[in-house]
């Protein structure tokens, strides 16, 4: 299996050849074919799996494709120009939510999209003058994204993709309160019209429901 097979374009492709990555590892495969497709996936990955590259190839090979989305006349709040980020990926900690940063980061490499990182215990000041300059994907931990839609500095309205990345963690933490008050109540496209991604390392209760409510139709993986 190659990396052709995953149909990531031109750009992508020589990305990933940049990276060293000389084929796609089995949920890369997977999740990429069916990511292309539409559908949306809910995987059991463990950390090791290549699960980062899985979900963000797909979304990036997307919106380099489409291009972003955003309203006619964007929102400002006081001054500041409001975010319309286009994919959103929740993270349990500030270190996996900035690896996957580093890695998005790679992946958009020289190209328009813009990846912004958020997460708690640091000042926001920085943050947000980073997002100022706008945001096409945003990656961050529950709580600092519930800030900035709070703060009106972020609109869900646009968001085709939502990543949850090992949503168990997340769940374990005590996040559940949070990612649906992000997932559901702030504005963003319901299921089906949207994609999700949803990766775990168990598929324990909790996932199933979360599964259930969060994603349409979906393909699950294991690994
Ligand atoms: P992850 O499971 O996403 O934490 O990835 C584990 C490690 O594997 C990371 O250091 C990636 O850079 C690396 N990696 C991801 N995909 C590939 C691939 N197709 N070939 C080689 N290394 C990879």
């Amino acid at each position: 299996h190659t990396f052709e097979e995953l149909e990531l374009g031109v750009v992508l492709s020589n990305v990933v050849s940049l990276m060293g990555y000389s084929k796609p590892t089995p949920v890369q495969r997977h999740a990429v074919t069916i990511a292309n497709a539409g559908r949306d996936i809910m995987a059991c990955a463990q950390t090791g799996s290549g699960k980062t590259a899985a979900f963000l190839m797909p979304v990036i090979k997307r919106l380099l494709l489409d291009g972003p989305t955003y309203p006619d006349e964007p929102a400002k709040t006081g001054r500041r120009m409001k975010a319309y980020p286009n994919a959103l990926c929740l993270a349990p900690v500030r270190e996996l939510a900035c690896q996957i940063f580093e890695e998005a980061r790679k992946f958009t490499y020289r190209s328009s999209l813009r990846v912004r990182v958020f997460y708690g215990g640091a000042p926001m000041g920085e943050q947000l003058r980073e997002m100022e300059k706008g945001c096409d994907i945003i990656i961050g931990t529950p709580g600092r994204v519930i800030d900035l839609i709070e703060r009106g500095r972020a609109s869900m309205k646009f968001i085709s993709f939502l990543i949850l990345d090992e949503a168990d963690r997340m769940l374990d933490m005590g996040f559940e309160p949070q990612i649906r008050t992000i997932v559901e109540d702030s504005g963003m496209p319901p299921p089906g019209e949207r994609q999700t991604l949803l990766f775990s390392a168990t598929f324990a209760r909790e996932i199933q429901q979360l599964a259930a409510d969060f994603l349409d139709d979906y393909v699950f993986l294991r690994v």
